[in-house]
């Protein structure tokens, strides 16, 4: 699906999904950023909340433009409206986009003069090494662009005129990003020619995160991206434990306490940039949340943005030593699992890093998603699966058209992804992809992986129709 990275390693199989360039859009409160990235994202501008109840995280997405891949993160609006544009934490703001994205989309509102905080946001971007595209929107229409270059007085080189409402100047601004991506993809860490297990902890400040990697550091090698371009701060460690390798990624910003901005939301939309630039190049994600607070909007936000990207993932419930007794937290794991029940096959661990009790049991499971994540099912086991399935459960007539299916085949690990050929694969009710995803995580274990199925159409030798595969099964998430 990406061309941006993909080697053929067969003894230790890529993501898929593997890391993609991140485009951050910032700006002030309604210049039109979230229309932008709904342009980008090609989504309807109603969105649909098809997954009932559910807050969903609608300003990151995957998307793509003359065939390249990336991530777009609307970063949420910073607060124009301050005595000091210094401490209204357009600073913050803008630091962590330039920090977190490979490319940053600086939008204004074309139709309004320019004022102190976007000369604020432009000083900081002019000085950062990142590319920045100055982007003026609601130039509606040619007459408009004239105003739309007010932003040349702020020093800018380029200045592209859009209207997000209406598409104009898109095509030209995806021209832009797309040739501003880095051409090559981030180097991920290695040893003796083996690609090793990335795993990202993350969750909310204070969940116990660097006490976490403090404790686990100890022996740890320090794994430096020194190539030219590359965020030195990015820094990955390589722990050994119990004879085993995992490469612990940015480790250095976990630890880096950052003192962000008092203001609520603020500190929230960058605590999920820096989220999805590690999800994005983890096998692995590790929500760790603070049980004691109770797991909370911001960790399923994260979990479902982990979820989304198809990468592994466990719930770590840290500080355990602060719940009375094994009553108290098996109540804690219920409500946590209520909450996080959109990914209920993710294993969930209670901890205390304090005590060191369940930091082997992290370990331990780590191992066991990682299995799951790169488990590929022989051909033998998945006939005889495939015909225990049919034998139990044959997919029932929808209306007019009795769906067959011939036969099911594993495509790719990390996720585990299967295509399963069938004459009608339209037909095939949503309750019954759900029944074979189940299966097959019955069979095959898949702890804490989410898991993949295709359903294809088969006709003729060398005639294959493809048909969109229903993610919902796992995307399907109920309110707790
Ligand atoms: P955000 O707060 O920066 O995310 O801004 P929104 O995307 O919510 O847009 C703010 C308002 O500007 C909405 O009423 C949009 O319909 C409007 N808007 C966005 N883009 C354009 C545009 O290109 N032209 C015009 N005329 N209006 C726009
Ligand atoms: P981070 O922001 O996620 O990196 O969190 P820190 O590692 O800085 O931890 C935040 C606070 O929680 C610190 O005061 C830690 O000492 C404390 N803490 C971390 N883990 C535990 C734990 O297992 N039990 C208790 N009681 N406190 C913890």
């Amino acid at each position: 699906m990406t061309k941006h990275f993909r080697p053929h390693d067969d003894a230790f199989p890529v993501a898929e999904d593997a890391p993609l360039p991140l485009v951050a859009i910032v700006g002030r409160p309604n210049v039109g950023k979230s229309t932008l990235f709904n342009r980008l994202a090609r989504r309807k501008l109603a969105i649909v909340h098809d997954e009932p109840g559910v807050t969903r995280d609608r300003h990151y997405a995957t998307t793509t433009a003359f065939g390249t891949a990336y991530a777009i993160v609307d970063t949420g609006g910073f607060d124009p409206e301050s005595d000091d544009p210094m401490k209204a934490g357009i600073a913050d703001h803008v630091r962590a986009a330039i920090k977190e994205a490979d490319v940053v989309v600086f939008l204004s509102d074309g139709s309004s003069p320019v004022i102190d905080a976007d000369r604020v946001a432009v000083d900081l971007l002019r000085r950062s090494k990142k590319p920045v595209l100055y982007v003026a929107n609601k130039a509606d229409s040619p007459r408009a662009d004239a105003e739309a270059f007010d932003l040349y007085r702020l020093g800018v080189d380029e200045v592209f005129p859009i209207s997000s409402l209406h598409g104009r100047g898109i095509g030209e601004l995806e021209a832009a990003i797309i040739e501003r991506l880095p051409k090559e993809p981030p180097r991920e860490p290695e040893e003796d020619g083996e690609k090793l297990l990335r795993v990202a902890i993350v969750g909310r400040p204070n969940a116990g995160k660097s006490s976490f990697l403090n404790r686990v550091l100890g022996e740890a090698r320090m794994l430096v991206d020194d190539r030219p371009g590359t965020t030195r701060d990015a820094i990955d460690a390589l722990v050994t434990h119990d004879g085993k390798k995992y490469v612990f990624i940015d480790t250095a910003g976990i630890r880096r306490k950052s003192k962000v901005t008092k203001a609520e939301d603020a500190v929230e939309a960058l605590g999920v940039l820096s989220a999805i630039r590690s999800i994005e190049r983890a096998h692995v994600v590790v929500v760790m949340c603070d049980v004691s607070e109770g797991v909370s909007e911001q960790d399923a936000k994260i979990l479902g943005l982990a979820h989304d990207r198809a990468r592994a993932m466990i719930i770590v419930l840290n500080k355990s030593d602060l719940i009375r007794d094994k009553k108290a937290l098996a109540k804690a794991e219920e409500h946590a699992r209520d909450k996080l029940a959109f990914a209920s096959y993710a294993p969930i661990v209670p901890m205390s890093v304090k005590s060191g009790r369940g930091v082997a049991e992290l370990f331990r499971t780590i191992d066991e998603v990682r299995t799951g994540y790169f488990h590929r099912a022989t051909t033998g086991e998945l006939n005889r699966f495939f015909e225990q399935v049919l034998d139990t459960r044959p997919p029932p007539t929808m209306g007019s058209r009795a769906p067959r299916l011939y036969f099911i085949t594993q495509t790719s690990v990390a996720p585990p992804t299967f295509v399963a050929m069938s004459n009608a694969p339209e037909s095939i009710h949503f309750s019954y992809q759900r029944y074979v995803q189940n299966q097959l995580r019955k069979r095959f274990g898949f702890v804490g992986s989410p898991v993949r199925v295709f359903y294809r159409q088969k006709r003729g030798r060398g005639e294959e129709k493809r048909v969109r595969p229903s993610r919902r099964p796992e995307n399907t998430r109920t309110k707790g």
